[in-house]
């Protein structure tokens, strides 16, 4: 892919992703340099809905704006620079304050895949807590290099990690991947929630989980698809 194709990728995932109601004000989306894996693509700090091509900038692994940003970048940008920096084989993220996700991370329920689209999360853990790393009185972001490797770390080989009264972060191979995983999170919280009230679910078991990952991760495209129709104009 073009670099000018990859930054259009982010401004088409940013929009679609507020679109979908997983991101608001805040929240961002990333994707791997296609011609540099040292280097990510996101935008500068604003509000997902509104990103264009020409506010994609790129970032190094540790989370300098190359060349150098005339103006605000995002604080949390470090979630995104520690994860490629981890995962060689991640190449888009999502992070997300959705407020169905939310709930699952400040309570002792794990969230579970299912939904057949969303057998990904299997093996999702426990919320980060920036408590343990950084005691009392943070903001509970990710505002530094220690603390996005902190979270890194907590996300090891999953896809999906939670935090804790905060929201969650969404990886995949590519950006499309990623959103598509992002957006079944935010589907499988509200069906999880639905799901308790009216008794005890029945979860995907763990072959269940992987057999419907491996059906679903051929479908990502044509979600991807009918989101650009419905959500970017450009
Ligand atoms: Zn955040």
């Amino acid at each position: 892919m073009t670099d000018a194709g990859a930054r259009l990728e982010v401004a088409q995932a940013s929009r679609i992703l507020f679109g979908l109601g997983i991101v608001d004000a805040f929240g961002h989306a990333s994707r791997r340099h296609p011609d540099n894996p040292q280097q990510f693509l996101m935008s500068r700090s604003m509000a997902p809905g509104l990103v264009t091509p020409d506010d994609v900038i790129a970032h190094e692994l540790d989370g300098d704006a190359v060349p150098p940003a005339t103006g605000p970048v995002f604080l949390e940008r470090f979630i995104h620079a520690a994860i490629y920096r981890a995962r060689p084989e991640v190449g888009g993220i999502v992070h997300s304050h959705a407020p169905s996700v939310i709930p699952f991370t400040v309570v002792d329920q794990p969230v579970r895949p299912l939904a057949h689209t969303c057998g990904f999360l299997s093996g999702t853990g426990p919320a980060f807590d920036v408590a343990e790393i950084a005691g009392d009185g943070t903001d509970l972001l990710i505002r530094d290099p220690a603390l996005g490797k902190a979270f890194a770390d907590h996300l090891g080989h999953a896809h999906i990690a939670l935090m804790r009264g905060h929201g969650f972060t969404a990886v995949g191979s590519d950006i499309v991947q990623a959103v598509f995983r992002a957006a079944y999170t935010a589907s499988n919280c509200q069906l999880q929630m639905a799901a308790m009230r009216l008794g005890t679910p029945r979860y995907l078991t763990e072959a269940e989980a992987a057999a419907c990952d491996a059906a679903t991760s051929g479908q990502v495209p044509r979600a991807w698809n009918l989101w650009l129709t419905q959500h970017v104009n450009f």
